[in-house]
C-alpha cells in the first residue's frame, strides 16, 4: 500500500527553538510493507518479519523506515477531510506529519497502519515491496515551464503532464504544440512572440485556462469554436495584441469571464457587435486598429480601464443618417420585432438557423423596441468617462471622445431624437 503527499518528520527530543517549526513537508511517497526485523546470516534464530512504514524523499530516496507493531503512541485524525494527519511513534519519538494527501487514499492508508499497530489481520493487508522511490515518485510536480528561446524548445520530450504555467516565447512557433493540449491544469498559456497563423478548436479543451497570451503572432482569426468551448467558464485574461485580426466574431462576448481584454495594434474593423456583455470587463485596449466607431451596445460596459488611442474614428454627424427603413415593414421585419419585443421563445428545432442568427443580433432603438434589417443609423458621440474609469485620450489632441452607433426602429424615435439633439446644440 502506498500514499502520495507531503511530509515532515519532526524529532520530539531535540528542543523546539521558538517557533514550533512549521517547515513545509517535503513530496513523499509512503508505502507500507513487510521485512525481516534483523538482518539475515548472522546466526541465532531468525526475528521474524514485520510491518514497516517506509517515508521516501527526494533527499531520501531510499527511505527512512519505520516499524509499527505496537508501536504508535497515538493518532491525530483532525483534519483528515483536508488531507493531514499526523502519526505519533514510540520509538524513535518522532512525529510523521503528512498533508496535501487525496483525503480518502489518506484515511485507508491511516486505517492500514492502525492494523499494522494492533498487529492483528495484518496477512489481510495490502503490503507493498519495500523498495527504494522513483525520483518521479517523490519529485514536487513542476508546475511552472518558461522557454524564451527556440533552442530551449522541447522536441523530444514531452511537457510536463502538472504543468500549470506554460510560457513558450520567441520559438517561432507556426501553430499551437498539441502536445500542450493535453495539459489539463494548465491555467497560463503564454505564447506571445512566436508566428502562428491559427488557434486550434482544441485550445477550448484546455478546461482549466485563465489566462491566454498570443501577443505578437500572426492571427487573422478568433475562431467562433473557441468562443463556445469551455473557456467561456475559465477565461479571464486574454491578450491578441500585435496580430492581424481584422473583425472578431460575434459570439466572443459569449467569454463571459473576461476581466482582461488586450486587442492593440490588430486591424479591427469594428469591435464586437454585442461587447456590453462582457460585464466583467474591467480593462480593455484597442489602440491602434481602424475602428470607425463603437457597437452601440458599447455604452452598457463599465470599466476601470479603456485604451482606444489611435483610430480612425469618424465625425459623428446625427444630421446624415443611414436610412434602411422600409415603409410598411416587411412581413419578416414584423415578425422579428415582435419575437424579440415579447421575448417568444424560438430556437433552431423551430426556425431555420440564419433567422435565429439574425434575431441574435437585433438592434435596439432608443425607445426599447428591437430592428433587425429596417432601422435608421446614426452616430452620436460618447465621451467614454461615461464607461470607464480611466481614459486614455484617444487622439494627440486630448480627446476622450469616440463615436458610438445608435439605431432607431421607426421615423418617429429618430425625429424625437433629432429635436433633443437640435435642442441641446442650439
Ligand atoms: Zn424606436
Amino acid at each position: 500500500m502506498r500514499l502520495q503527499c507531503e511530509v515532515e518528520v519532526r524529532s520530539r527530543l531535540l528542543p523546539t527553538c521558538g517557533l514550533r517549526g512549521r517547515a513545509k513537508g517535503a513530496h513523499a511517497l509512503l508505502s507500507l510493507g513487510r521485512q525481516p526485523d534483523r538482518p539475515p546470516g548472522r546466526g541465532g534464530p531468525s526475528a521474524g518479519h514485520s510491518v514497516y512504514l517506509m517515508v521516501c524523499t527526494a533527499r531520501d530516496r531510499a527511505g527512512a523506515r519505520y516499524k509499527l507493531k505496537e508501536n504508535i503512541e497515538q493518532f491525530f485524525t483532525k483534519f483528515v477531510e483536508e488531507g493531514k494527519a499526523t502519526v505519533r511513534l514510540k520509538e524513535p519519538a518522532v512525529d510523521v506529519c503528512l498533508s496535501k494527501a487525496n483525503a480518502s487514499n489518506l484515511k485507508s492508508f491511516l486505517a492500514a497502519v492502525r492494523l499494522a499497530h494492533r498487529g492483528t489481520d495484518v496477512e489481510a493487508l495490502p503490503l507493498s515491496v519495500l523498495v527504494p522511490a522513483k525520483t518521479s515518485e517523490v519529485e514536487k510536480p513542476k508546475t511552472k515551464m518558461i522557454i524564451t528561446s527556440r533552442r530551449d524548445y522541447p522536441l523530444t520530450k514531452n511537457f510536463p503532464y502538472s504543468l500549470e504555467h506554460l510560457q513558450a516565447s520567441y520559438c517561432k512557433l507556426a501553430r499551437v504544440d498539441m502536445r500542450m493540449l493535453c495539459l489539463k491544469k494548465l491555467r497560463k498559456l503564454d505564447l506571445s512572440h512566436n508566428h502562428i497563423k491559427k488557434l486550434p478548436e482544441t485550445i477550448g479543451d484546455l478546461v482549466s485556462l485563465q489566462e491566454l497570451n498570443l501577443h505578437n503572432n500572426h492571427l487573422e482569426t478568433f475562431c467562433v469554436a473557441l468562443c463556445n468551448s469551455t473557456l467561456q467558464k475559465s477565461l479571464q485574461f486574454l491578450d491578441l495584441s500585435q496580430n492581424k485580426i481584422k473583425a472578431l466574431p460575434v459570439q466572443f462576448c459569449q467569454l463571459q469571464e473576461l476581466v482582461h481584454l488586450k486587442l492593440d495594434d490588430n486591424e479591427l474593423i469594428r469591435l464586437p457587435f454585442k461587447m456590453g456583455q462582457l460585464s466583467l470587463l474591467r480593462f480593455l485596449s484597442a489602440a491602434r486598429n481602424k475602428l470607425p466607431f463603437l457597437p452601440s451596445d458599447f455604452r452598457n460596459l463599465s470599466l476601470e480601464k479603456l485604451d482606444l488611442f489611435g483610430n480612425p474614428f469618424e465625425q459623428p454627424n446625427p444630421l446624415v443618417p443611414s436610412i434602411q427603413l422600409k415603409i410598411p415593414l416587411t412581413l419578416l421585419e414584423s415578425a422579428a420585432r415582435a419575437t424579440v419585443n415579447y421575448r417568444i421563445p424560438y430556437g433552431r428545432h423551430l426556425l431555420p438557423s440564419h433567422l435565429c442568427e439574425d434575431l441574435e443580433v437585433a438592434k435596439t432603438c432608443q425607445c426599447g423596441n428591437a430592428c433587425l434589417s429596417c432601422f435608421i443609423q446614426t452616430t452620436v458621440t460618447m465621451n467614454l468617462h461615461y464607461v470607464a474609469h480611466t481614459v486614455v485620450l484617444v487622439d494627440n489632441m486630448g480627446g476622450t471622445e469616440a463615436p458610438i452607433v445608435c439605431y432607431f426602429c421607426s421615423l418617429t424615435c429618430y425625429s424625437q431624437f433629432l429635436d433633443r439633439y437640435l435642442q441641446s446644440n442650439r
